[in-house]
């Protein structure tokens, strides 16, 4: 058959473009290196049988504000969203912890003397966030649909999350921006990472951090099962190597990063091209460790054990410190830990009374070190027994996230650094960032606006190019 649109890689992005194009009614063709599809969103037993591990994204706050999941029916595909009551908590030493669950205002009541000023900051961007998070999905060179709600959230946001803590006296709040704002995998020093913390806040009191019962993999399986039933082909195991290798199509949209392009590009760019191309830039990487556990983690803070995801390092300087380190090229001894325990709303992941755990540290960008000690004891440190429950663990190093997909440049997880610039102008400072130099040729992963996460919104605005140069008069 031959297709309208032939679509590399089968991210969430490459899905999401490829269904945005086929409800549009175009003939669209996925092809995927993996033996399955699915990208940075699959699930499998890394560990012990009966163990269901995400091996990438596990916790979805992006996909439960995007546009593009809920304009599917995900139920009647197959996908419940489980949203802890707790979204996430972080741990201090002597059994404290911050924690945000529910209202502004609950959250609010656990900061003691920052409460007042936890409201003041978030109440009007809670209010806002669905006009704000809209806006931060599209391609951001455009301009906001709202800005006055987007200046409420960009005026503090532009400030480095360092800068921004100094509204906060306690070490649960100034904790808690610094683990939000430390996704960004940037030193918290860095303008920008602010809004990045804002922004994880705000979406955690308005739609929560949800996981999917059974699997991250699950929608990857509802994208897939609706291309197929619009028409649209999925073909697996088979790495595209040039353009010249893919059938005729109309557009190809390649759900890969800047580098990849270059390479599949062959002779078709100029040497300025190369350059221009060349200038982005990949951020760290990451160790990651799934754990099988015979119990919950007995986290001392009761609000951890609630928690769907825990942001394990300690005070702010404590976290700022781990980033500054792997900013600087160095393996911290006490990293800060991104650590998810899917269990505590979706039993299915594991034999009844035990439990999966997630987690991973940042390091230098390639790195070949397994940080799996340093994590445990990172855990061990606010969870004393933890070590005493692991059964089994599987440890991928940053070297390893690219060996398991190319698009992880030395084990960078968000398709490149996020920051303010690239945040801006993602991969290059072109008008519409998802056109390439060559013709027909666009970009669709999360190399483009708005950036990493499970979204799709990078594959969506993609296909809108698409479809907008496709439709328009010769
Ligand atoms: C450890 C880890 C934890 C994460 N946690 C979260 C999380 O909790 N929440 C969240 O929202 N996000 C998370 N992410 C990020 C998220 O997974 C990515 O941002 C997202 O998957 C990007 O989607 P994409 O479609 O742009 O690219 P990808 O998902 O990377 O998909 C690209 C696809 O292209 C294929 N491909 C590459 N080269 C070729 C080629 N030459 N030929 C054919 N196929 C090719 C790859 O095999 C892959 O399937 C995490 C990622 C990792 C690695």
């Amino acid at each position: 058959m031959s297709a309208d649109a032939v679509v590399v890689g089968s991210g969430p992005n490459g899905l999401a473009a490829a269904l945005t194009l086929a409800k549009a009614g175009c003939k669209v063709r996925v092809i995927e290196g993996a033996d399955t599809p699915g990208g940075g969103c699959r699930t499998a037993e890394l560990t012990l049988p009966g163990f269901r591990h995400d091996i990438c994204s596990a916790v979805h706050p992006l996909a439960a504000a995007s546009p593009f999941f809920l304009g599917l029916d995900l139920p009647s595909l197959g996908v419940r969203l489980r949203t802890p009551k707790v979204a996430f908590a972080h741990p201090l030493d002597g059994g404290r912890a911050g924690w945000l669950a529910g209202s502004v205002d609950e959250t609010a009541g656990g900061l003691g003397r920052d409460g007042q000023t936890y409201r003041r900051l978030f109440e009007p961007l809670v209010q806002h966030a669905p006009l704000i998070l809209p806006d931060l999905l599209a391609p951001l060179r455009s301009v906001p649909a709202h800005p006055l709600a987007m200046a409420r959230f960009g005026v503090p946001g532009l400030a480095p999350a360092k800068v921004l803590a100094r509204r906060f006296r306690t070490d649960e709040a100034r904790g808690l921006l610094a683990g939000a704002a430390a996704h960004t995998m940037l030193p918290l020093d860095t303008p920008g990472t602010g809004a990045f913390g804002l922004m994880f806040m705000m979406i955690a009191h308005a739609v929560g951090w949800p996981f999917v019962e059974g699997g991250s993999g699950r929608l990857v399986d509802a994208l897939t099962s609706e291309l197929l039933a619009l028409g649209g082909e999925v073909q697996t195991g088979r790495w595209v190597r040039s353009l010249r290798d893919l059938p005729p199509s109309r557009a190809v949209l390649l759900d890969l990063t800047p580098r990849q392009f270059t390479e599949l590009a062959d002779d078709s760019l100029t040497a300025r091209q190369r350059r221009s191309l060349g200038r982005f830039r990949y951020g760290p990487g990451v160790c990651k460790v799934d754990w099988a556990l015979s119990g919950p983690v007995p986290w001392q803070a009761a609000a951890c054990r609630e928690a769907g995801t825990i942001h394990v390092a300690g005070t702010f300087d404590e976290v700022a410190g781990s980033e500054a380190d792997v900013g600087a090229g160095r393996h911290p001894d006490r990293p800060f830990c991104l650590v998810a325990q899917p269990g505590v709303v979706d039993p299915t992941r594991a034999p009844a009374g035990q439990q999966t755990l997630w987690g991973y540290c940042h390091v230098p960008p390639g790195s070949d070190v397994d940080m799996s000690a340093r994590i445990e004891a990172q855990i061990e440190r606010f969870a004393p027994g933890f070590t005493d429950l692991i059964l089994a663990r599987s440890v991928r190093t940053a070297a390893d996230m690219e060996r398991y997909n190319p698009n992880y440049i030395g084990g960078d997880i968000n398709g490149g650094a996020a920051t303010l610039r690239q945040t801006v102008l993602r991969p290059t400072p072109r008008w519409n960032p998802y056109r390439t130099p060559v013709p027909g040729v666009y970009l669709c992963s999360s190399s483009t606006p708005p950036g990493g996460g499970v979204h799709g919104m990078c594959g969506v605005n993609a296909a809108q190019s698409v479809l907008a140069d496709l439709h328009a008069p010769k």
